[in-house]
């Protein structure tokens, strides 16, 4: 049985302009479109980092303003494209977030590590002595800890090398099939989008031009706009 997560309904927000969209349990949905286009945007209303200006965002069959804000991010956690950690080290900002529901246990920290193929040794490490992709990392478990049921990602791997995006979509496939999560992604890579989406949406200047199974709708597009966008990525 599909269960309905997400519902948009008539949504503007800055350039968003009357998007109509249900996302379902389980879906790995993963927005791109041109720079400006509106993805983070809509990324945001996931979980109130912004909010409409009109329309209707129900979570889970009520309106997402209506849910208690700590408990919504929780449930719906985001990855951005800069990881941004505190300063000390991996295991406070592996934490903060259970600390925040009286739910942190220490013994959960190194399945975290492990999910994101860490080191153990890596809990007492200060932030400032992570590569990039070790920071991408712990700031994806970090999310983990709060145990999510959907996982938002705004290009989190737009600023990493190839060798580290191959590892971190490694990861993010065994926790998404572990975790049975509902993934929102935007990524401007498209071989990245047919390699983790299940369905993509296609947006220019805020609007939804098409929507479809990946990897298909990528192979071939039905509107002009997308052959468009993908012959001259
Ligand atoms: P994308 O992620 O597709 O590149 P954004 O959602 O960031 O696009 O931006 C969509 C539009 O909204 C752009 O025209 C951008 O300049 C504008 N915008 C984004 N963030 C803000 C903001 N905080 N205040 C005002 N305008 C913004
Ligand atoms: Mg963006």
């Amino acid at each position: 049985m599909s269960q309905i997560t997400f519902k948009m309904s008539n949504v503007n927000r800055r350039i968003l302009n009357n998007v109509n969209l249900t996302i379902e349990k389980g879906e790995r949905v993963m927005l791109f479109g041109p720079s400006g286009s509106g993805k983070s945007t809509l990324l945001h209303l996931f979980n109130r980092l912004d909010d409409p200006e009109q329309g209707e965002i129900q979570y889970n069959g009520q309106n997402i303003g209506e849910h208690d804000i700590t408990k919504l991010r929780k449930n719906v956690g985001l990855v951005l494209q800069q990881p941004y950690l505190f300063p000390e080290t991996v295991e406070d900002n592996l934490g903060y977030g259970p600390k925040l529901f009286n739910e942190w246990k220490p013994d959960n920290v190194k399945k975290l590590l492990d999910y994101v193929n860490l080191p153990a040794s890596y809990l007492d490490k200060p932030i400032d002595e992570l590569s990039g992709g070790e920071k991408q990392r712990v700031s994806l478990a970090r999310t983990l800890a709060n145990k999510p049921e959907v996982l938002l990602l705004d290009e989190p791997t737009s600023a990493l090398d190839d060798q580290n995006i191959e590892r971190i979509e490694e990861d993010l496939i065994n926790l998404i099939n572990r975790n049975d999560l509902t993934v929102i992604m935007v990524t401007h890579n498209l071989e990245q989008a047919k390699r983790l989406g299940t369905r993509g949406i296609y947006l220019e200047n805020g609007q939804i031009i098409e929507d479809g199974p990946l990897p298909e709708m990528l192979e071939n597009p039905k509107t002009n706009e997308l052959k468009s966008f993908t012959t001259n990525q």
